[in-house]
């Protein structure tokens, strides 16, 4: 384990030295064991020295070393240096011949220049056969000597030093070169992270630049509910809702629809994404005072991918002040003009009646032009009194016991004119009694207003079908007709207000797109529901639910 380190560290502080030093830090273990074993053998064998192709080699080995310090390498070209190893076989064979009788494993030390060559980078043939060469130099002047009969030593020196020592180079060379391909991997593996790394801190700096300059508020919060993102739209929103407010560290500052109780906990846009609701134009106050702004909100919940569990929500905050101001704006004003056009409207009809069904005899055709102008004001006050309800559906139902089937029932009955003269049959499969908490008067109006609708909207001929059920806790009404039908479009778009399909235009049937968008507020401020399936040319069915009175309510009456 401390090896790699070692060795990483000798690898760097050789690189930092001088070419010089460097040459001399590679001459230095052979000139070190040379001279060591040469000490140590003279003292042995003090004659030693008295061979002259000894004192050669060693004189050899010393004026290397020092040309290792005096030779300016850094001027010479980088392979220069390896004429030092190779000279080392020279000064070896001298030193080896002289010491032969004495040392004859000296030659083991080519392995020094064999390493040093074969980590030295120079092509391959070149080092391998140098490697051969070398070692071969230094043995042969001994077999050669001691032919025709050479020692086992000998005979080992010059074959398989050689071969020992080019099995060594190639080793070396292998492992280098395996090296050199484990490093370049490593380098592009690297290289290819710095790019992935760049380009995710490209994509983090361009989404950063998005999510500031949107108008939108955002909020992300990871798995634990923790807020991991915030931008700055979203904090100028906190700001402003902050400003002036008592604490700071709570959203008690997030008001509910009617802009002063602050909402409850569980009731606000994040903690509803933290419990994992997804949801959409969930409209919240934000403050209070001048700087009050409605903000729509929006969640998005994310899967773990690893068991689908709740991964993190993204949440979206617009503001949406000005909308919802030119809305109470415009239905103030349409609240307005129709309770103005209400009064003298009522004043025409009733002198109208007066005049029409009075005692006074009117000729025919004066009579047919009153007829005429009574039967439109009578269009322009239904007109004045839907649209005096679109504005105040919402705030005025008075919910008590009330029989379902016998509203049904009303309707059906008011409704029998206008079938029959459209030539449209009504049919009726409802269950009595149902009860449950109504107001009578609205709910009357929604069913009036849907009964009507299928007859309006079907040519002579069809068939309108009002079915009532109790399911569950909750009934279920459905009129069904066999008329003019919508696309899937349209069906979205019904419910909004002065909404108007194309073929009810081209038809010329007479409406202006309000009494559905009643209708809607109506069965929701009953806490039920409305939809609408439809397809052009087949028919219509609206599926009315609502919440039944409880059990044991109705077998008590
Ligand atoms: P109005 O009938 O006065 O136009 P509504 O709000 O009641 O207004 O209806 C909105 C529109 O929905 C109608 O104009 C018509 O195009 C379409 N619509 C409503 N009921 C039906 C129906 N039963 N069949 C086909 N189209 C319908």
């Amino acid at each position: 384990m401390t090896e790699q380190p070692f060795l990483r560290t000798a690898v760097r502080v050789f690189r930092k030295l001088t070419p010089r030093a460097k040459v001399a830090v590679c001459e230095l273990p052979l000139t070190l064991v040379v001279t060591g074993l040469i000490v140590a053998s003279s003292g042995v064998w003090p004659t030693l020295f008295q061979n002259w192709m000894l004192v050669v080699g060693l004189l050899l080995h010393g004026t290397l070393f020092l040309a290792c310090f005096l030779v300016p390498w850094e001027r010479l070209p980088s392979n220069a240096s390896l004429i030092i190893p190779i000279l080392d076989f020279v000064a070896l064979a001298f030193t080896r011949s002289g010491s032969y009788g004495v040392l004859p494993g000296l030659a083991v030390l080519a392995l020094f220049p064999v390493i040093w060559l074969s980590a030295s980078g120079l092509r391959a043939k070149t080092s391998l056969s140098i490697s051969f060469a070398g070692p071969l130099v230094i043995s042969l002047p001994a077999f050669i000597s001691h032919l025709p009969q050479p020692t086992a030593a000998d005979i080992f020196s010059v074959a398989v030093l050689p071969l020992l020592l080019l099995a060594v180079s190639i080793t070396i060379r292998l492992s280098g070169s395996n090296a050199r391909i484990q490093q370049r991997r490593v380098s592009e593996r690297d290289q290819a992270l710095r790019q992935l790394l760049a380009a995710s801190k490209d994509r983090e700096m361009l989404l950063e630049t998005i999510l500031d300059t949107i108008d939108v508020g955002i909020v992300a919060v990871d798995s634990k509910g923790k807020t991991v993102l915030t931008n700055n739209q979203q904090r100028e929103f906190l700001r402003l809702a902050k400003t002036g407010a008592s604490t700071d560290d709570d959203e008690s500052f997030i008001h509910g629809l009617d802009k002063q109780t602050p909402l409850p906990p569980g009731k606000r846009p994040i903690e509803r994404a933290i419990q994992g609701e997804t949801f959409s134009d969930y409209l919240v106050w934000f403050g209070s005072g001048p700087e009050q702004r409605a903000i729509s909100t929006a969640a998005r919940s994310m899967k773990r991918p690893a068991d689908d569990g709740f991964g993190g929500a993204v949440i979206v905050f617009r503001d949406v002040t000005d909308v919802v101001e030119a809305l109470a704006a415009k239905d103030e004003l349409v609240a307005n003009v129709s309770h103005e056009f209400g009064s003298p409207l009522t004043s025409i009809l009733g002198n109208m009646d007066l005049a029409l069904h009075g005692d006074e005899e009117i000729p025919a055709a004066p009579r047919r032009r009153l007829e005429v102008v009574e039967r439109n004001a009578e269009r322009l006050h239904a007109l004045v009194q839907d649209l005096l309800l679109s504005s105040a559906a919402v705030e005025s139902v008075y919910l008590r016991r009330t029989d379902v089937s016998g509203l049904v029932e009303n309707s059906l009955v008011s409704a029998h004119a206008q079938a029959d003269a459209a030539n449209v049959g009504l049919v009726a499969d409802v269950p009595s009694p149902l009860w449950a908490e109504a107001d009578p008067l609205r709910l009357g109006q929604a069913l009036d207003n849907l009964i009507s609708n299928a007859i309006k909207y079907s040519p002579g001929g069809g068939q309108v079908n009002v079915k009532a059920a109790r399911n569950d806790g909750w009934i279920h009404l459905e009129v069904c007709d066999t008329g003019i039908g919508m696309t899937s479009d349209e069906t979205a778009k019904i419910f909004t207000r002065f909404f108007r399909t194309d073929s009810a235009r081209q038809a010329a049937i007479p409406g202006v797109g309000l009494g559905l968008s009643i209708t809607k507020s109506i069965v929701e401020r009953h806490g039920g529901t409305i939809t609408c399936s439809s397809m052009p040319g087949k028919g219509s069915t609206f599926t009315v639910v609502l919440p039944a009175e409880h059990d044991d309510a109705a077998a008590a009456s």
